[in-house]
């Protein structure tokens, strides 16, 4: 009997849990630049996505995610019969190296570029030579893992393998090499922000496509997964943020001194002797980057997150204070899916978004008035109303506070504010001390706002008076959401200042 031996394989960078115990931070501070994933889920993946996969989970799905296979073929514009789906592209890259160079060998463009082909070639028993033009298979990596560059797409005698797992970012693709016989790879990891779906696939000729899934396993998609890129696709891609937020960040690196190079991805490559050093220094503020041979590479994520790491680089490099954590938290319910990314004190960099429009504006006003930095998405149960959403996003925020406040030591613990909104008026009396206490009266109260402070009082445990009468339910309401947030804001001075930013005392 043959006796398999274990291979060099791709190695997985420590988890949450792990960094957060050897560094000695709340796991929810870690932040990770070492994915090259989106910074929050996709608003398409809520849980009524599922729910048809769901329905028939017991069931194989006979038609191979027909519905997925066409939705992507119209993307490209290439027949359905072009496309096989994968467990993520990685799937395609260790199928290939075996198809197309089973004892042989394998390239890479540039040579510099994503572990995995090297790894997927020892899995084929293949060489890695450096001359693309002798290789039995050729990764073109374009955009390129880790630099971030754009390489031309070689003319070789070989098999060529163009991975476009960045190509969304990049605004160009080569699929039109597909019909010279060149196999393209993307997946929905990236800009789709699906990784943990684990969906990518192969387009190629309808010859090569048969090959390919000749050799798969059956069916190697979830349903459930299936069911994710499938919604993901049903509005146009727009990477215009992500791409903004990328030059912003190289900005601003570039500005502290460092020299990223141009990127057509979602990461950024900075050349540097020792990155090693960085990526420990970082990791003791949670921040998770990534060291390779001659730099190191951070994934952008969005402001919030970015300005974290823009921090602690600060912090590190130029002996500035340490970045105030930021809490991050998820709540998720039958009902709701929510998740928030909070930092107390902030900069008034306030975001909300589960689809309850009223009172998303409401717990915005509270946050900004509070002087946090608070980003919560996601989606609740509408059907039925807004009383599970507002009462969610209260408590998921509640959490979340909690949390930020730590052991409370040291904060001026009380704060009042009156605020007048129009003909409304609102008096809010706040005490941090971490008895849970809500005592409000909000006349007319325009539905959710009286029991959203109770759920917020529970779970930040914090007591909470808010008294506020009016006309109209609305003003009245905002008067209380934004009287709420200055008497917090007051209540979380510290030292006896009175107002307190990421900047220090003012
Ligand atoms: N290709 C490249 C260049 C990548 O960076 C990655 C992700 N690390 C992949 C492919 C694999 O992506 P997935 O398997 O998640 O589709």
């Amino acid at each position: 009997m043959k006796r398999p031996v274990a291979l060099d394989a791709y190695q997985w960078p420590p988890s949450n849990e792990e960094i957060a115990r050897r560094v000695g931070l709340d796991v929810g501070s870690i932040i990770r630049f070492d994915g090259n994933v989106a910074a929050s889920p996709p608003a398409s993946a809520r849980p009524a996505a599922l729910a048809r996969a769901l329905a028939d989970v017991n069931e194989y799905d006979r038609g191979r995610y027909q519905a997925l296979r066409e939705a992507i073929a119209a993307r490209h514009d290439v027949g359905v019969d072009q496309i096989a789906l994968g467990a993520g592209s990685d799937e395609f890259i260790v199928l290939l190296a075996r198809v197309f160079a089973e004892g042989g060998t394998v390239a890479t463009v540039p040579s510099f570029s994503y572990s995995m082909y090297r790894y997927a070639a020892l899995m084929a028993n293949a060489t890695i030579i450096d001359d693309p033009y002798q290789a039995d298979l050729v990764f073109v990596c374009r955009p390129n893992n880790p630099t971030g560059e754009l390489p031309d797409v070689p003319d070789v005698p070989g098999q060529l393998v163009i991975d476009e797992a960045y190509a969304d970012y990049a605004g160009v693709d080569a699929l039109e090499r597909v019909a010279d016989g060149a196999v393209v790879l993307r997946t929905f990891s990236k800009a789709y922000g699906l990784a943990g779906a684990r969906v990518g696939y192969a387009v190629a000729t309808p010859e090569l496509t048969s090959v390919i899934t000749s050799r798969q396993a059956p069916l190697s998609v979830s349903s459930l997964s299936a069911s994710l890129a499938l919604s993901a696709l049903s509005t146009p891609l727009d990477v215009t943020a992500q791409v903004a937020e990328r030059e912003r960040l190289a900005g601003e690196l570039t500005a502290m001194g460092l020299a990223p190079l141009t990127s057509y991805t979602n990461f950024l490559f900075i050349p540097m002797d020792d990155p090693q050093d960085l990526v420990d220094r970082l990791m003791a503020y949670g921040v998770v980057v990534r060291a390779y041979a001659g730099g190191l590479r951070v994934s952008v994520k969005d402001e919030l997150d970015d300005d974290v790491l823009l921090e602690a680089l600060r912090a590190v490099r130029q002996g500035e204070s340490a970045p105030e954590p930021m809490v991050r938290h998820r709540r998720a319910t039958a009902e709701t899916l929510l998740n928030v990314r909070l930092r107390i004190p902030g900069e008034g960099r306030v975001f909300v978004s589960t689809g309850a429009g009223f009172y998303d504006h409401m717990l915005q006003q509270l946050a900004f008035h509070g002087g946090m930095d608070l980003r919560l998405e996601g989606v609740g149960d509408l059907e039925t109303g807004d009383h599970h959403t507002v009462e969610d996003m209260m408590r998921t925020f509640g959490e979340a506070f909690d949390r930020a406040l730590g052991d409370r030591r040291g904060l001026t613990r009380y704060g009042e504010s009156r605020v007048p909104m129009d003909e409304a008026i609102a008096h809010a009396v706040v005490d941090l001390s971490g008895r849970a206490t809500a005592n409000i009266s909000i006349e007319p109260d325009p539905g959710m706002a009286a029991h959203a402070f109770e759920s917020l009082a529970q779970t930040a445990r914090i007591t909470l008076h808010v008294t506020a009468s009016g006309q109209n339910a609305h003003h009245v309401a905002e008067a209380s959401f934004k009287a709420v947030g200055r008497a917090i804001a007051q209540a979380l001075t510290r030292d006896g200042s009175l107002v307190r930013s990421t900047k220090g005392s003012l």
